[in-house]
């Protein structure tokens, strides 16, 4: 019924283990992403029906899967872990769609691995859903991002802060192979493997490239891009350890994420970010800094060491320029503005006064068009004089529509449809659902999913507890 073709599979040995999921006691679907289905050249009918539910859960495999837990390290808020891997995920096999495009897919809460540690190889409902509707919301936005293809319960608790239901993600990715991949092989000198890997990843993801340097190169370009995306829509990671950093460029690792209600440069939603390391603000050096790690990986591929330092350290230096470049473009369309270095201060100004009044970042950005963005200032006189100059440059209205979304998944809202649907009720979590899908349309009926939070609503912590 799938037709897989799994080339992660055929690297050697040490680059996962084999490893099946684990059967569940009773599947049962929330939700499956029919559009998503159908671009993978899946049958949503057939993966509805009980053969496709018992793949969803873990509890068959088809014909043609390969399960394997993929092997990786990482920097976990700057400390290197030599071994993580998947420890509650098991990569079922590749899907190859008709126009050639080869993608991941991925049991997420699938049961233990051998890289699971003290884990217990399973997920909740809670961040299963989060992930769901951040990474469909930020697909619709055209941000890179790994996909969600469909939702289960699995009819088991898990234990977390208290028993919680028990489900599995099924993830779609470009593919899964992280910066903490290379790290992996990097830290145990195995030079033979780097090289099959980064040879993998050429031929995977960036055909254009000539050799490590060029690889390089490519990643730091896509992570430009991907995080100048994220700042504009107020998008915090929240965990941007360099194993939840996809070498694709594509977004990935959903757990304590968040977006701002209100703008400030410093905010930071997740309880294990005590000093703000990924705050807000952070998240383009930090990428540079997780880059870099990337870089000392490739190195030892480059030839004669000290040029191939060199030539690597001025490859991550070039990645502010390109930030910078795409932030430009995307603030400047978010003002429907052309990327006119000019417009740097414009934006800078507003932004500023975001800041000062805590203004609601979506809702200012939205309501540009439809004048309600002064609403949204508690003293609009420093807004207005803002916006003459603003308009004075002819802003086109088409571009900000398209840049700026009426409704963004917000904590409050995530809160509140996980909370239902661990009762029973899931038409809120597929309401907010198609209203952070559809997030630039204006329909009457999603008003109150683009309001902010009450003041009793407001969500200033979000929790890994995954
Ligand atoms: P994360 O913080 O989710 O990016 O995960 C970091 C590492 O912890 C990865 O190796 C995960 O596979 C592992 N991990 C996270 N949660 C669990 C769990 N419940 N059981 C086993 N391993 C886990
Ligand atoms: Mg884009
Ligand atoms: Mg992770």
């Amino acid at each position: 019924m799938i037709h897989f073709d799994n080339s992660y599979a055929r690297l050697p040995d040490g680059f996962f283990t084999r490893t099946p999921p684990t059967p569940v006691d009773d599947a049962g679907l929330l939700a499956l992403n029919e559009g998503l289905a159908k671009r993978l050249g899946l049958d949503a009918d057939w993966l509805r029906g009980p053969d496709g539910l018992a793949m969803l859960a873990g509890n068959a495999l088809p014909d043609g899967a390969e399960p394997i837990a993929m092997a990786y390290a990482g920097h976990q808020f700057g400390g290197f872990v030599p071994q993580l891997g998947d420890g509650r995920a098991v990569l079922l096999g590749e899907v190859v769609t008709p126009d050639g495009a080869r993608f991941d897919l991925q049991l997420k809460g699938s049961g233990l691995t051998p890289f699971s540690r003290r884990g217990d190889g399973r997920a909740w409902l809670g961040p299963v859903l989060r992930e769901y509707l951040v990474s469909e919301f930020m697909a619709a936005m055209g941000v890179p991002t790994t996909r969600s293809l469909a939702a289960v319960t699995t009819g088991e608790t898990v234990l977390r802060e208290s028993a919680l239901p028990g489900a599995v993600l099924t993830r779609v990715a470009s593919s899964h192979i992280r910066v903490g991949t290379f790290e992996y092989f990097a830290v145990r000198g195995d030079t033979e493997a780097l090289k099959s890997l980064s040879d993998y990843v050429i031929a995977r993801h960036y055909p254009q490239a000539t050799g490590p340097l060029s690889l390089l190169d490519g990643v730091i370009a896509r992570q430009a891009e991907t995080i100048a995306d994220w700042m504009a829509l107020g998008f915090i990671h929240g965990v941007m350890n360099t194993d939840n950093m996809a070498v694709s460029g594509e977004t990935i690792d959903y757990g304590p994420c968040a977006f701002m209600d209100v703008y400030h440069p410093d905010t930071v939603f997740s309880s294990i970010d005590q000093m703000g390391r990924y705050r807000w603000s952070e998240q383009p050096q930090i990428a540079v800094w997780n880059l870099a790690q990337l870089a000392t990986c490739l190195i030892p591929l480059m030839g004669e060491r000290d040029a191939a330092i060199e030539a690597a350290t001025r490859s991550v230096h070039v990645f502010p320029a390109l930030y910078q470049a795409a932030w430009l473009r995307r603030f400047a369309e978010k003002l429907g503005l052309g990327a006119d270095a000019e417009h740097q201060q414009l934006i800078e100004r507003l932004l500023t006064l975001m800041a000062q009044q805590k203004a609601d970042f979506t809702r200012v950005f939205a309501g540009l068009s439809d004048g309600t963005a002064r609403d949204e200032f508690a003293l609009p006189a420093g807004f207005d004089e803002w916006a003459k100059d603003w308009q004075a440059l002819g802003p086109d209205h088409a571009m900000m529509a398209q840049a700026n979304p009426r409704r963004i998944p917000r904590n409050h809202r995530i809160e509140e449809v996980i909370t239902t649907a661990i009762a029973g009720d899931l038409a809120p979590f597929q309401r907010l659902l198609a209203g952070v899908t559809h997030p630039r349309e204006d329909r009457g009926e999603w008003d109150d999913l683009a309001q902010k939070p009450l003041p009793t609503e407001i969500v200033r912590r979000t929790f890994c507890g995954t």
